[in-house]
C-alpha cells in the first residue's frame, strides 16, 4: 500500500472529475479544486452519471457508490484543498500559461512530502517542473478518457524526477485499478496521444475540408469494431480540449491545416456551446 491515500485533484473538467471519482471509489480520500464554482456544479452532476455507470458496468453495489461520495470532497478554496494532500493530480486547462500559473500558488500551500502529477496530454514535466517548487517530486501520470474502462495510466518522468516518485506513482496507479505505462523517454504525447492526436487531426482536416460529412468519416472507422469514430471520440475529450490541443501545436509548429481545423472547431463547436459528450451536444446529440 503507497502513502497516497489523500489526493486532490486540480481542475474539475471532463478528466479532473473522472479522475476524482474512480480514485474516490477505490478507496482514496479525494478533494476534487476547481476555479470555477459552476464546473464544480457540472462535476457533481458528471459524477452522478458515473454512479449510474458503476453499478451498470464496472460492478459497484450501493454501499459502493455511497462510500465513494463520503470520500469525496468539492471546493473551490485552492489552499484548504492541498494543504493535506499527499498527491496532486493537475487536470486545468491544456494550455501552459495556465498550469504553471496553477503549480506556482499550489506551491505555496503544500505539505513537504506531498507528489505532484500532471494529467497533461501533450505538454513535458519538464515544462513545469520548476514552477512546481519540487521537481524530485514531480512527474505525469496520464488517464484516458471513460477511465473506468480506458484503465491504464502512462507514467513519465523529466530528468529530475527522483526514483522513488515514480514508485509510489506506480504504486498509486496499481492500487486505483490502473494498468501502469513507462513512458521511457519523455515524449509530446506520451504513446497515446502520438498516435491518436495526428489520428484526430486528420480525420477532423476531411471534415474542415468538406471532403466528407462527421457521420461518413466515423463510418469508415466503426468498421473496426471500435465502439466510437475520431469525431465522435472529439465529443468525448470535450470540445474545449480538442481546440486547446490542436490551437497550442498549431502556433508551435506552424501548420496551417491544423490550424484551419482549430478554428473550425472555435467557431462551429465552441462558439455555438457545442461542447461535446459532457454537455449533451457536440458533432452529436447525446
Ligand atoms: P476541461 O476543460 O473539461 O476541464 C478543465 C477544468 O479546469 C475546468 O473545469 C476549468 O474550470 C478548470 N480550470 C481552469 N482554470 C483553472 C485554474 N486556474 N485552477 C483550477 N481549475 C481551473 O478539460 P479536460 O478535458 O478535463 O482536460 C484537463 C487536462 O486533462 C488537460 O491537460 C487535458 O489535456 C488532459 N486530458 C484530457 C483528456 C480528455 O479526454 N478530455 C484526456 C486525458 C488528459
Amino acid at each position: 500500500m503507497s502513502r497516497l491515500n489523500r489526493v486532490t485533484v486540480l481542475g474539475s473538467g471532463v478528466l479532473g472529475g473522472q479522475i476524482a471519482w474512480h480514485s474516490a471509489f477505490k478507496g482514496k480520500t479525494v478533494t476534487v479544486y476547481d476555479i470555477a464554482p459552476d464546473a464544480i456544479e457540472r462535476c457533481r452532476a458528471a459524477h452522478d452519471q458515473y454512479a449510474a455507470i458503476y453499478l451498470s458496468d464496472v460492478g459497484a453495489d450501493d454501499a459502493g457508490i455511497a462510500a465513494t461520495r463520503e470520500r469525496l470532497t468539492y471546493s473551490t478554496d485552492l489552499a484548504a484543498a492541498v494543504v493535506q494532500t499527499d498527491l496532486v493530480i493537475e487536470a486545468v486547462p491544456e494550455i501552459p500559461e495556465v498550469k504553471t500559473a496553477v503549480y506556482k500558488e499550489v506551491a505555496e500551500h503544500l505539505p513537504p512530502a506531498a507528489l505532484v502529477a500532471t494529467n497533461s496530454s501533450t505538454f513535458l514535466p519538464r515544462d513545469f517542473a520548476e514552477a512546481t517548487g519540487r521537481p524530485e517530486k514531480f512527474c505525469a501520470l496520464h488517464f484516458s478518457n471513460l477511465i473506468w474502462s480506458m484503465n491504464f495510466a502512462e507514467i513519465m518522468a523529466h530528468p529530475g524526477t527522483a526514483t522513488e516518485t515514480l514508485t509510489e506513482v506506480t504504486e498509486f496507479a496499481v492500487e486505483i485499478g490502473m494498468l501502469p505505462i513507462p513512458v521511457r523517454k519523455e515524449q509530446h504525447g506520451y504513446v497515446v496521444n502520438t498516435w491518436l492526436v495526428p489520428f484526430l487531426n486528420a480525420a477532423q482536416t476531411l471534415v474542415t475540408n468538406g471532403v466528407a460529412t462527421p457521420e461518413d468519416v466515423d463510418r469508415t472507422f466503426l468498421y473496426t469494431g471500435a465502439r466510437f469514430g475520431p469525431l465522435g471520440m472529439m465529443d468525448m475529450i470535450g470540445m474545449k480540449t480538442a481546440y486547446d490541443v490542436l490551437a497550442h501545436w498549431a502556433r508551435e509548429t506552424g501548420d496551417a491545416q491544423m490550424s484551419a481545423n482549430a478554428e473550425y472547431i472555435k467557431s462551429n463547436l465552441l462558439d455555438q456551446g457545442l461542447l461535446g459528450l459532457q454537455t449533451g451536444k457536440g458533432y452529436y446529440t447525446y
